[in-house]
């Protein structure tokens, strides 16, 4: 990469969070790595337990003395959408950067940020209880009912590397809307997303120091902290099951909410559109190199149109640019690390050796970035079908009877996303009541978010949905008061 200097962050220095009411650089640091060359971008404090415990109780006394009424916390995230708009490329080149994803997709992911603290904004605006109908029995006469919408409390907030400006976002946005404030542990490999949006809604959109404190540092020792603290009221946690489920039975007396990982599966009906199928996941099983908790993996494509759609998916697979996040032409770059590269390759050749096709890519390119890979002859038990690839891999499997279809896509530990392209309107309505997941797509990817839906997934994929307006009320109690009147 020509520059790897991220706007605003010296590399050489520890770059501070914000911590206490002030900025902390900690007694030991962290080093950041772009992914795609291993440039040293930064540094940044490996804070311990103790900051954690620090942070919270900092937190709570905000809550305390200074809670946020509903117009500010408006005002505070219109000002930021309209920030993040004005730096939006400041943003998209750290994005691309700490997690080498390529620069157009980068300026996308930018983009959405803003459009979810809008979001954030519009249902902090509308923030209501409601009226309970109390005179509705004879018990309740003479007496008048109503909920508040109240800050559930101090919430913890741990994100993943994928995306890590808007997943940073989703969670931040609707923890302002809601008037609680946050302690957040960014992704390790990706922290200065998070960093340089704490800065600026504090710095530049009046959001006070209380209501945001980051904590970057290990998994293990500052997300365990944050997970067990007993005046945490609330964890949003997006990353793997494995991590997820653990936080879960760890904190049992906590609202914990999960979004975690998927296969998502595409079927592909012979009366549906498969060279538009084909044209979509292009992109959907390749976009930041498949590391999206939806990204395309499995493609269940039927016999009579599978030669036709998969000679289209190579074609352009074939056309993907590949290399470098920073250039502009770029499609698709470097995994998050080398061992997850590594993994990645590991199970195509395993698929490979239990009887499937490796019909594009499957090697390495000159710089060392796993080129888009397209399999054939799947079956299930393949790992590039049964678990989640995260990779730029999509497996293709062939059937002949829609219904084998809609149960080989259900028979999965996941349930975040699920698609069907068909014109028979029957077959759509069958799939959307069959398909056992948290969003059913018709004639789309299940690659396809839009930030206001309630998104989420089933079994291992978590067990909420995220989207401002779903969020907020998890981060709320609704509190009745009665009055006599
Ligand atoms: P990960 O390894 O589970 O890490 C996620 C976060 O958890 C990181 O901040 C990590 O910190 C932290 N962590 C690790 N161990 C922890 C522990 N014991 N206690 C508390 N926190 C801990 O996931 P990832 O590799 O970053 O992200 C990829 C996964 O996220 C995939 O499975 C993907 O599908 C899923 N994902 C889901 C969604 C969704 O909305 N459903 C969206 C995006 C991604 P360190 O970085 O310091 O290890």
């Amino acid at each position: 990469m020509s520059d790897h200097v991220i706007p605003g962050i010296d590399p050489q220095a520890v770059t501070p969070v914000p911590h206490r009411g002030g900025w902390t650089a900690g007694e030991h640091a962290l080093e950041v790595h772009a992914p795609y060359d291993a440039a040293l971008l930064g540094r940044v404090p490996a804070l311990g337990a103790g900051d954690v415990d620090a942070a919270v109780a900092y937190a709570k006394q905000a809550l305390h003395d200074d809670p946020l009424p509903q117009w500010r916390r408006v005002d505070i995230l219109d000002r930021a959408a309209a920030l993040l708009i004005e730096r939006r490329e400041q943003f998209a080149r750290t994005i691309c950067l700490e997690a080498a994803k390529p620069i157009r997709t980068a300026r996308g992911e930018a983009e959405r940020a803003a459009g979810t603290l809008q979001f954030s904004a519009a249902t902090a605006r509308t923030l209501s209880g409601e009226v309970v109908p109390l005179e509705g029995s004879n018990v309740g006469a003479g007496k008048i009912g109503f909920t508040l919408r109240v800050p559930i409390g101090v919430v913890g907030a741990i994100s993943p590397f994928n995306f890590p400006l808007n997943l940073v976002a989703h969670k931040l946005g609707p923890a302002i809307a809601a008037g609680c404030p946050v302690v957040i542990k960014p992704a390790s490999q990706t922290p200065f997303s998070t960093i340089l949006l704490a800065r600026m809604l504090i710095e530049d959109c009046g959001l006070p120091a209380g209501y945001l404190q980051v904590v970057t540092g290990s998994g293990g020792t500052v997300g365990n902290a944050l997970v067990d603290h007993p005046d945490v009221a609330l964890i949003t946690f997006t990353g793997s099951p494995e991590v997820g489920w653990g936080i879960r039975a760890r904190a049992p007396r906590k609202r914990v909410g999960l979004e975690l990982g998927n296969n998502a599966p595409v079927i592909i009906e012979p009366d549906g559109d498969w060279r538009t199928a084909a044209a979509k996941i292009k992109v959907a099983g390749f976009a930041h190199a498949g590391q999206s908790c939806i990204s395309t993996q499995r493609i269940l494509v039927h016999r009579d149109v599978a030669d036709g759609f998969v000679a289209a998916l190579v074609e352009g697979v074939r056309g993907l640019v590949v290399g470098d996040p920073a250039e502009e032409t770029t499609d698709v770059s470097a995994l998050i690390s080398r061992s997850e590269r590594d993994r990645v390759k590991t199970w195509v050749e395993e698929a490979v050796a239990a009887g499937a096709r490796v019909v594009v890519g499957g090697d390495l390119t000159q710089d060392g970035v796993l080129a888009p890979t397209v399999i054939v002859d799947a079956t299930p038990a393949m790992n590039v079908c049964a678990l989640e690839v995260f990779g730029p891999v999509v497996a293709v499997q062939t059937y002949t009877a829609y219904e084998d279809a809609l149960a080989i896509a259900n028979n999965t530990r996941y349930g975040l996303q699920a698609a069907v392209f068909t014109a028979d309107i029957g077959k759509a309505l069958h799939a959307a009541r069959t398909l056992d997941f948290g969003g059913v797509l018709v004639n789309e990817v299940p690659t396809w978010r839009a930030d206001q839906m309630p998104y989420g997934g089933l079994r291992d994929s978590g067990n909420t949905r995220e989207g401002p307006a779903y969020l907020v009320r998890e981060m709320t109690e609704e509190r009745l008061v009665i009055i006599q009147a």
